[in-house]
């Protein structure tokens, strides 16, 4: 049984308090089911707390972040060695960190690095601007993040990376993508991931939609040719919504776990 991958990116919402009544909130509205695991990604502050809180049958915790060296004098950062045994998995080069922070494919790929190198999984963000849209570029966007991000992976490490495509102009906007358009984004990243370690790899590597997801249109997306899951912003903040989108996840002969 194939799952799939519900992440939600909390950003930088909530205080501790306020995360841990949301988490409270979720863990009794959510659904829970075998086919679907869901990974819900607080500011770092509250990752501490919710670690003990979470119900860890039912949801797996993220980063959004974290720095590519594993200790030093680097104020101000959190590093993956600091995040292992907190979290599964981590988001990396977050269209937020590479548009408003500067983040570099450089810097991406020595962030997935750090996360495998720490036993964590990284989902890698690749998407264009409305601008390279515009002008054409999508797919040179996404042959350039995706082969620059995966920089010194092995083909093992390959079934740990979750990719998820989403395209810059469609994050918080409610402009999202077209189905259609993310079947071919999703298509051409696997053709990257094929030519760098082959079928295999091509066919292991989870890749997600991400980009104004919420509960009216999340079905047209996760159940999209070749999407493994979504990877959830705003909608993620609202328990019915987010939960609605983990019900249109869940296969229909699949039961309740
Ligand atoms: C995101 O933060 O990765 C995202 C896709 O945000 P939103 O769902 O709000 O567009």
């Amino acid at each position: 049984m194939s799952k799939k991958l519900i992440v939600g990116n909390w950003k930088m919402h909530f205080t501790t308090g306020q995360a841990s009544l949301y988490l409270h909130k979720l863990q009794e509205q959510a659904p829970n089911y075998r086919d679907v695991e869901v990974v819900l990604c607080p500011n770092l502050l509250a990752l501490q707390s919710l670690s003990l809180q979470v119900n860890h049958r039912k949801f797996h915790l993220g980063a959004q972040n974290c720095y590519y060296q594993d200790e030093g004098a680097f104020t101000g950062e959190v590093s993956a060695t600091q995040l292992r045994g907190l979290v599964h998995y981590v988001i990396v080069g977050h269209s937020e960190r590479r548009h408003i922070f500067g983040e570099t494919n450089k810097d991406t790929a020595q962030k997935v690095q750090a996360v495998l190198r720490n036993g964590m999984k990284p989902i890698l963000c690749v998407g264009e601007t409305k601008h390279e849209r515009g002008e054409g570029e999508t797919a040179h966007v996404i042959h350039d993040q995706v082969v620059a991000g995966l920089r010194n992976i092995t083909s093992d490490e390959i079934e740990d990376i979750v990719i998820a495509y989403e395209p810059v102009w469609a994050i918080g906007t409610g402009d999202y993508a077209h189905p259609e358009d993310v079947v071919k984004a999703v298509k051409l990243i696997r053709k990257h991931v094929r030519a760098l370690f082959g079928d295999k790899a091509a066919e292991a590597v989870r890749v997600l939609y991400g980009g104004s997801v919420d509960n009216t249109n999340a079905s047209s997306f996760v159940w999209a040719e070749g999407v493994d899951g979504l990877l959830v912003g705003g909608a993620s903040l609202k328990a019915k919504v987010f939960s609605a989108i983990i019900e249109s996840a869940h296969g229909q002969d699949n039961d309740k776990g």
